[in-house]
């Protein structure tokens, strides 16, 4: 047991070979404590002489609490200067990179400490509130180490079979709320969201795929994407040997709502006024969505009968066959079955006698034709995506919405991007 006052302090405090100066201990005030580096005087970094003393310069850092307070490392760093006449290196301050790095306002430990609080999507506020300081401090700490360690975690993004995008609402800013979009980048086969670049256009994630090797991207067999011509756009310039998959969730979601588009039509054209509680075709509406395996014998008749009182020309019964069938092609397991099937399905629906709805559904299924049915090789899909985006989501509800990309980034990465945490305590930040 160490029993020498002196030395229990250092041994507390634990960064080494530094003297406890002493502490100042304020009530409702940080516990601050004043430390100094223990070490020789240093050679001159440019012309190999002694430096002279300059003084002391305190630089107060946030540190972890201590015994359940916040905490402060007053740090008397030293000062020194080259005595030689014209040496270019002037004054220098002392710096230990494992107290704090340079121009920091946390020491390392609780730089460190922080950004895995982030990693666990806790709120910034909340783990600068234990820390008794600003919400920024914590923040640029954050966006320091979180970079670090994105960057130094060369590993994390490793050969991709299968590569999604998918678009995520990063949140709202400016006077009009606009919505702000971003782009997630999974590896679709293991689940593993790779980056996330800025916007929904073309742009973010073309440059983001043109900036890998090329070995890399050509490892890349299949491309998901929801059905959106800018992703589509950024697959053909930057891996186009790679083949299209359009996501099953996004194909069948186009029926979903092609049959609520007809049914909301029918319900203006046959009562003049939108879904009221009573009315057959919304009660009907949740039953329409439901896939048909899980409508009960009872849901069923009840959904005939509120059909044959709401839908006088049988356009809500056409689009829910559309629906139907539409989700009946990921039943099918031959690839070439698959595809006729597609390509029927894209050509019946545009028959003039359809509604509108259901020809636009048709031209769409026709334009994706080829994508929606390299599934049926491909077997992938974007649910790592979505899942990807719903781990974002909990990091956005911490956060309130994001409006600095940036921010966003480095916080959805280091949560739901498994960055390889060990490396954290071996990197020094720039
Ligand atoms: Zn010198």
């Amino acid at each position: 047991m160490e029993c020498d006052p002196t030395r229990v302090c250092e041994r507390l405090v634990g960064l080494g070979d530094v003297e406890v100066l002493g502490i100042d201990d304020e009530p409702g005030e940080p516990l601050r404590v004043h430390i100094r580096r223990r070490m020789s005087r240093p050679g001159c970094e440019v012309c190999g002489g002694l430096l002279w003393s300059n003084g002391e310069r305190e630089v107060e850092l946030v540190d972890l609490p201590a015994f359940g307070r916040p905490a402060r490392l007053v740090w008397h760093k030293r000062r020194w200067r080259c005595p030689l006449q014209g040496c270019p290196a002037g004054a220098v301050t002392e710096q230990d990179r494992e107290i704090a790095p340079p121009r920091e306002k946390l020491t390392a430990r609780a730089g460190r400490w922080a950004t895995r609080q982030a990693g666990r999507a806790r709120p910034v506020d909340e783990v600068a509130a234990e820390l008794g300081c600003s919400w920024h401090r914590v923040n640029a700490s954050v966006r320091r180490w979180g970079s670090a360690l994105l960057d130094a975690d060369t590993e994390r993004i490793s050969d991709v079979e299968a590569l999604g995008l998918d678009e995520t609402l990063m949140g709202r800013r400016g006077r009009f709320k606009d919505k702000a979009w971003s782009t997630s980048i999974v590896d679709v086969g293991c689940g593993q969201l790779l980056d996330i670049v800025p916007g929904r256009t073309a742009k973010a994630p073309t440059e983001w795929l043109l900036g890998r090797p090329r070995g890399w991207l050509d490892e890349i067999r299949w491309a998901v994407l929801d059905l959106s011509g800018p992703y589509q756009a950024a697959f053909d310039t930057a891996i186009p040997d790679a083949r299209q998959v359009a996501d099953p969730f996004h194909v069948v979601r186009l029926g979903n709502d092609a049959l609520d588009e007809v049914r909301r039509r029918v319900q203006q054209q046959t009562l003049g006024h939108r879904g009221h509680k009573h009315d057959p075709l919304y009660r009907a509406r949740k039953l329409l969505v439901s896939a048909s395996e899980n409508i009960t014998d009872s849901g069923r008749v009840r959904l005939r009968g509120l059909l044959d009182a709401g839908d006088p020309y049988g356009e809500v019964r056409d689009a829910w066959h559309a629906k139907e069938t539409l989700r009946g092609i990921y039943d099918i397991d031959n690839a070439e079955v698959g595809a006729a099937t597609v390509n029927q399905l894209a050509s019946d629906l545009q028959d003039p006698g359809l509604p509108p709805e259901l020809n636009r559904l048709g031209r769409t299924i026709w334009r994706w034709r080829a994508q929606i049915a390299n599934w049926h090789t491909a077997r992938v899909t974007n649910a790592a995506t979505e899942a990807a985006n719903n781990l974002i989501k909990r990091v956005k509800r911490a956060a309130f919405g994001f409006t600095n990309f940036a921010n966003y980034r480095i916080r959805a990465l280091l949560y739901a991007g498994k960055p390889n945490w060990a490396l954290l305590d071996t990197l020094t930040p720039p």
